[in-house]
Order: structure tokens, then sequence, then C-alpha cells
């Protein structure tokens, strides 16, 4: 399949076409560009969540029950999970999702997991793309679930319309999530596993935490859920519901997004940049020897690169 007609087969939503385009986003392989060009203008349109917590919170599991409630509100969902830290995801996430498997089935469901390989930009940069592919698609939802709690899983979640922080006792503790700065992107908190015994206590812990920050236009709630049980589940839905709401009427939604695709394309300018001026480095060996020698100071060739760089634009 060439990319004209890859295109053309995500925008016509078909399943065969949106994992291919996803995993030629995967491996930042040629066509992207292109592919990035065909669907962009058809892009937007889908409400985006981010899931984001420890391993083992129980995101898997609150994913499949949101995934539920929007098959029952006839909305279609795609779910992105995404592992920054493993080059090749195969089967342990998507073994993960085998509680989804009710859904393999459902032509209104996209399930598919994702990792790092060949994307100049890693996860943070590869996963807006990803996402792009399945609003282009027509997913009415999207929801991004991610592995852990570092820099990378808190800029992927960050890149979300509506970023659901999730916690359960015993998980991690708070303190650390607040150095991660999973306090300042989350919408919404989630004490997931509310029927073990210390979930009393995170709620707790969350609640001072918020408390103690600085004041919000927003202010993220914090809901208690029992996924087995299927407890908090509709409150956790509401409460994303909400925070959509608040984000159309306060025109936050615009600016985020606007904000967001910004942060995007100086990212990828600089990945890019970054890779001409190694290759110009490597090119240069009169740089080199007079860097070496003392001729010409670190400062002045960098800018010497930038101007080299910038020139053969
Ligand atoms: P993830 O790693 O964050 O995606 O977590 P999973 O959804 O895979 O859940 C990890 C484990 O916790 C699984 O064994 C789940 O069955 C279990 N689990 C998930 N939610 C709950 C909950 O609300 N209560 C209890 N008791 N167990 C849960």
């Amino acid at each position: 399949m060439d990319v004209e007609g890859l295109v053309a087969g995500v925008l016509a939503g078909d399943r065969r076409a949106v994992a291919r385009a996803i995993s030629l986003v995967e491996d930042g392989g040629a066509g992207l560009e292109a592919l990035s060009a065909g669907i962009y203008q058809r892009t937007g349109r889908a409400a985006t969540i981010g899931l984001t917590g420890a391993p083992g919170v129980g995101k898997s599991s609150l994913a499949a029950q949101l995934l539920r409630t929007d098959r029952e509100a006839d909305r279609t969902v795609a779910v992105l999970a995404i592992d920054p830290t493993s080059p090749y995801t195969g089967g342990a996430l998507l073994g993960d999702r085998v509680r989804m498997q009710e859904h393999a089935t459902d032509p209104g469901v996209f399930i598919r997991s994702m990792a790092t390989r060949g994307h100049l930009g890693g996860m943070a940069l590869a996963s807006p793309e990803a996402v792009r592919v399945l609003d282009a698609a027509g997913y009415d939802v999207v929801i991004v679930e991610t592995v852990g709690v570092g820099q990378a899983e808190v800029e992927v979640a960050a890149a979300t319309d509506t970023a659901v922080v999730v916690l359960a006792p015993g998980m991690g503790d708070a303190v650390q999530m607040a150095k991660a700065g999973i306090l300042e992107i989350a919408d919404v908190f989630v004490v997931n596993k509310a029927d073990v015994a210390g979930a009393g206590d995170v709620i707790r812990g969350v609640r001072q935490m918020l408390h103690l920050g600085a004041a919000r236009e927003w202010n993220p709630p914090v809901i208690s859920t029992s996924a087995p049980r299927l407890e908090g589940i509709d409150e956790l839905r509401s409460a994303i519901a909400e925070h959509r709401t608040y984000l159309d009427a306060s025109g936050q939604l615009r600016a985020k997004r606007r904000a967001r695709l910004l942060r995007e394309v100086e990212s990828l300018a600089a990945a890019r940049f970054r890779l001409r001026a190694a290759a110009a480095l490597e090119a240069d060996r009169t740089l080199a020897d007079e860097l070496e020698a003392r001729r010409i100071d670190p400062y002045r060739a960098a800018a010497m690169l930038g101007d080299e760089t910038a020139a053969a634009e």
C-alpha cells in the first residue's frame, strides 16, 4: 500500500490502514511526512483522554470500563497503550489487553499498543501523531494509556485534552508523583482499588496535595473507583465530561490544543536540527580540528554549525 492509499484507508476508517499507519508512526519511516500531511486537516474532532499512573494501579481495567460506557453511549473508541520504556511492546502490554478481548470484534473499537522504534522524537512525539491517525479515522474518543509515571509518560499524558491520573493504595506514593510533575498535568484524579484497605488515606493524601498547590481555574476532582465492582465508573465518566464542558466553555480547549501544537512543532524542529547538526559536525573535520586545536571555541563552533545548517535549508 502506498502512502496515498494508506491516507485514503485511514480517512475511510479502514482498520488495517489505521494499524499500518500507526506502525509507520512508530517506525518513523519514509512516508510519515506524507501521512501527516494527508490526514492533518481531518483531525481535531476526537476527544482525547490520557490515563497515567504507576504500573498495576488499574489503568487497563479502567480503560476497559470507560470503553464500555462509551460504547453504551454509541461512541466509537480507540485505546492507544504506550510503552516508552521498551523498544518492542509485543506481548506484555497486549497480553494485558486480554481483559478487553470482549471488544476485539466490535468494529467501533480499536485497541493498539505502541512502542518507540525509529520516530526521531521518541514517544512524546510519536504519540500525538498516532492519536491524529485515530482521530482522522473517525474514532470519537481516543484513550491514551501509558505504563508508568516517568517524564516521557507525563509528557504523553499532558498532550491529551483530559489527563486522568490514577493512583491506588500501596502503589507509588503521592510525593513521588508530585516530583514527576503529575500534579500540574492532572485534570482528574482517580483513586482506584477503593475496595482495598488504605484507599481512604490515598484520597486524603491527594486532597491535601491539591490543597497545598496553587489555586487553579479548574480544580481537579478526586474520584474513587473500584474497577472489578464497577464502582465510581459513572462518576469518572461524568468528571471527564465536566472537564470537557469546562474546556469548551472557557476557551481552554482551543488554547490548550494550540499550545500543544506549538510545543510539538518546536520539538520536531529541534529533533530535525539535532540530526542535521550531528551530521554536519561529522562531515566537517576542519571544524573539529580547529576546535581541538583551540582556535575556535565551542560557542563559536555551535553558532557556525547553526548558520551552516540554516543555510542548508
Ligand atoms: P495497570 O498496570 O495500571 O494497567 O493495571 P491493571 O488494570 O492491569 O490492574 C492491575 C491488577 O489490579 C489486576 O490484577 C487487576 O485485576 C487489579 N485491579 C484493577 N482495578 C482494581 C480494583 O479496583 N480493585 C482491586 N481489588 N483490584 C483491581
